[in-house]
């Protein structure tokens, strides 16, 4: 498929393994990063020296006109967005007593209004074409609630709630708005947990493993890819921790 498509904290992690596998499908790639420059343009590289289409562009998606270039940006380069995933994250870890405000609007601002704001500035391209998908990347925290991350637990629910109503709204407009909640996934999010923290977690995972990256871009394509029939769902490839 030669479609278009925006993904949002593409420079790191699940969404730098989501940038190469629908680049490696024949997709117009926008790696967004905000501070992983390098990691960005050695992706870009890559992507391109496999024989693929990709251009990086830096926007903090709290930040409304940067989000609003970067479409502008996708819109000129490759002449429409087909696809949209909102990945970009943060993951902060403590009481909910020691939050301090300044921890908890970070969180909820760039995991949950970063959608709000990429999201809103891609929809009206959607709504003319009569076409376009958003895939919204959660957690399973945001289904079952995690002690000592409240506020992640709380923006990323917000993003299913989003999900949700938002699919009604843009369903008339054959837009689908699909969302993947992912169990503990080995990236740079969990290296400030223990050893023993991750044992702990892999012990009360059936799949007795930690996802790969990969394994949640395969999830994204399917959504971009075969799903016309699918919106406003939760898909959660979590190796059976939430059942
Ligand atoms: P990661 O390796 O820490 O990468 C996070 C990515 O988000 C980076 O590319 C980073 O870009 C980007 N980002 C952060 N703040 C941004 C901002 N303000 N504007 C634009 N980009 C920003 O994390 P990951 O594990 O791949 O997580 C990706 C998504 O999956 C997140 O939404 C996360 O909550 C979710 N998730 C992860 C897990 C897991 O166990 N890893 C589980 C469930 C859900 P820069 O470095 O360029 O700033």
């Amino acid at each position: 498929m030669r479609k278009n498509i925006i993904i949002t904290g593409a420079s790191r992690g699940i969404g730098a393994e989501t940038a190469r596998l629908f680049a490696q499908n024949g997709c117009n790639v926008i790696i967004n990063y905000n501070k992983s420059e390098a990691e960005a343009i050695k992706l870009r590289e890559e992507i391109i020296q496999k024989g693929g289409v990709a251009e990086i562009f830096k926007a903090d998606v709290l930040k409304r006109e940067e989000v609003d270039s970067m479409i502008e940006f996708c819109i000129s380069q490759f002449g429409g967005i087909d696809i949209l995933v909102n990945n970009a994250g943060i993951a902060k870890y403590g009481l909910f007593m020691d939050i301090t405000e300044k921890d908890w609007d970070e969180t909820i601002n760039i995991n949950l209004k970063g959608v709000f704001n990429c999201s809103q500035s891609v929809i009206g391209h959607m709504i003319n074409r009569k076409e376009g998908k958003i895939i919204n990347i959660a957690s399973i925290w945001g289904m079952v609630g995690s002690s000592c991350e409240v506020a992640y637990s709380v923006s990323k629910a917000g993003v299913i709630g989003l999900t949700k109503a938002l699919a009604k709204e843009l369903g008339p407009s054959n837009i689908q708005v699909n969302c993947v909640a992912p169990g503990a996934i080995n990236t740079d999010m969990n290296v400030n947990f223990s050893k023993e923290e991750m044992k702990d977690f892999i012990d009360a995972t059936p799949l007795m493993r930690l996802g790969k990256p990969i394994e949640i871009a395969e999830v994204v394509l399917f959504l971009a890819e075969k799903a016309d029939f699918i919106t406003g769902q939760i898909i959660s490839p979590n190796g059976g921790y939430v059942i």
